[in-house]
């Protein structure tokens, strides 16, 4: 599910590439133009730019020569000494050549100078949303809302890094209004690198959890931290977007300098809140919600979940501090009807014989394990309006390790397994690993469990006990590939 790098069409000359970077022309005509730029000599355009980052597996060094027989004509490089006096020299002789310290900072400091020329030049705005979970799904419900008030330019796939979002920045042109930008971290310190590179005008901060907790200090609190970063980044005429329900990301607004600050959540005292979802189904729910004017709104909302309605929430807060004003209820369901379904996550699917899978495969931290359980056990309870109809349906959970948790890791297995019994799953299938810490812990609270040692495993044993009608969760860290079991579900109708 790797999402390739999007395509950008930004137009530089090697001087301003220089002046940009902080780095040094050491070959090359500064007047020289040069259009595109690309860290993948294999996506090198004629003309182009190609900057030689250092990956954990791979140096882009090694394939300056490769990026100028594609048609490079500047190579942004550290220690262009090594680069120029290699055995390859010949092949990069005709391409300029800028060195800078650290071409990761680099490319960073690029996007950000692209940026601000756009905002120079349009006065355009940019929202950036971080958090634990719901960043994917928040920016896909605000570039809908934004859509409908001028052009706008989102995150494609989950680019949230410090690779991604540069590169999705550099494909902003002077004809989009509004960037709807999604930012993620797993090392301390990358959001207020990316929050300075961004500079956002607005800046969500969804949930507080423990995702990525293992690299970011090992607490909730150090998680906050790292993603508060984001409201340390806003201008004072810029706006704090603040989840009232979680006192992790409400502390983290006191960094804000921003003079607005707009609260959406379920308790009391948010400007944006949810009331009620009505009739909450697989293909989503009824929403009544307040907006700060204090008017009550409802309309029909296309995801399951209420997870999902609290992102759309906080995607409203964010576009209407833009425009300014409240959206009519009309743009609104224009906005809403226009969403596609994100694969992977809270993805439901109907099948033929009557059972419900939730694909939310994509990946997995306590708190959206938390959220895609409660998804299941909504699904799974008996229509209100049905008097005399089905029982509750039984929930299956299949369900891979959180990876990347640390030291948190045991607790956070164990306490998923008594949330399992809690929500009252019936059947919990494992993929192996920590999970089997959720499974034990299950058990002993009365589930029925099935520890699979691989996804493998876990499909067959899904296939052998599902029953007609259950609501079967699939749900792991990426790394666990959890999709296979969708898929193999799917397949087999
Ligand atoms: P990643 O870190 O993988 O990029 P993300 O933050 O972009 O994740 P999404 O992809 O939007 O998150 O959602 C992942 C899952 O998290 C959803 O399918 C849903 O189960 C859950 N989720 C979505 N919104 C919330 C929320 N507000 N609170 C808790 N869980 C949520
Ligand atoms: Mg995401």
């Amino acid at each position: 599910m790797a999402t390739p790098i999007p395509k950008n069409r930004i137009a530089r000359t090697s001087s301003a590439i220089a002046a940009a970077t902080g780095g040094t022309l050491v070959r090359g005509d500064g007047a020289r133009a040069h259009t595109s730029i690309t860290t993948d000599s294999r996506e090198v355009a004629q003309g182009g730019m190609f900057l030689a980052l250092r990956g954990e597996n791979f140096d882009g060094h090694a394939f300056v020569a490769a990026a100028a027989r594609a048609g490079a004509t500047l190579l942004i490089v550290e220690r262009a000494a090594r680069v120029l006096e290699s055995a390859e020299a010949a092949a990069i002789a005709d391409a300029d050549v800028v060195e800078v310290d650290d071409t990761l900072v680099a490319w960073g400091a690029l996007a950000r100078d692209h940026l601000q020329r756009w905002r120079a030049a349009t006065s355009g705005k940019l929202v950036a949303i971080t958090g634990s979970a719901g960043k994917t799904t928040t920016k896909a419900l605000l570039a809908a809302l934004l859509g409908e008030m001028g052009e706008t330019l989102a995150t494609v796939g989950n680019l949230n890094n410090r690779i991604g979002v540069p590169a999705t920045l550099f494909c902003v042109e002077p004809h989009h209004r509004f960037v709807a930008l999604e930012v993620g971290t797993s090392v301390p310190g990358e959001i207020a690198a990316l929050g300075a590179i961004s500079a956002p005008d607005a800046a969500i901060l969804t949930n507080v959890g423990l995702a990525h907790a293992e690299h970011l200090g090992g607490t909730r609190a150090d998680v906050g931290r790292e993603k508060g970063a984001l409201y340390a980044a806003l201008p004072e005429d810029g706006c704090a977007v603040v989840n009232l329900d979680d006192d992790e990301v409400l502390r983290q607004a006191s960094r804000s300098r921003a003079r607005t600050t707009v609260h959406f959540g379920r308790a009391e005292g948010a400007g944006y809140r949810l009331l009620q979802r009505r009739r909450p189904t697989e293909t989503g729910a009824r929403l009544v919600f307040t907006r700060p004017a204090g008017e009550h709104l409802e309309l029909d909302f296309p995801l399951a979940g209420e997870a999902a309605a609290i992102d759309f929430l906080a995607a409203l807060a964010a576009a209407e501090f833009l425009a300014g004003r409240p959206l009519e209820p009309d743009v609104l369901a224009r906005a809403l009807g226009k969403l596609a379904p994100v694969a992977g996550r809270a993805q439901i699917h109907l099948l033929p014989s009557g059972t419900t899978v939730i694909d939310d495969s994509y990946n997995a931290n306590p708190s959206s394990m938390m959220a895609a359980l409660d998804l299941a056990s909504e699904l799974a309870r008996p229509a209100a309006t049905a008097r005399s109809g089905p029982a509750r349906r039984r929930i299956v959970a299949v369900l891979g390790e959180m990876r990347e948790l640390g030291s948190a890791s045991y607790e956070a297995h164990a306490e998923l397994g008594d949330h399992l019994a809690r929500v009252r799953v019936d059947l919990a299938i494992g993929c192996g690993g920590a999970i089997d810490l959720t499974l034990a812990r299950a058990s002993q609270a009365g589930v029925v469990v099935l520890p699979g040692a691989n996804t493998d495993e876990a499909l067959a044993l899904a296939r052998a006990h599902i029953e007609v009608g259950d609501v079967v969760l699939v749900k792991g860290s990426r790394g666990v590939r959890t999709e296979r079991v969708v898929a193999g579900l799917l397949a087999g109708g």
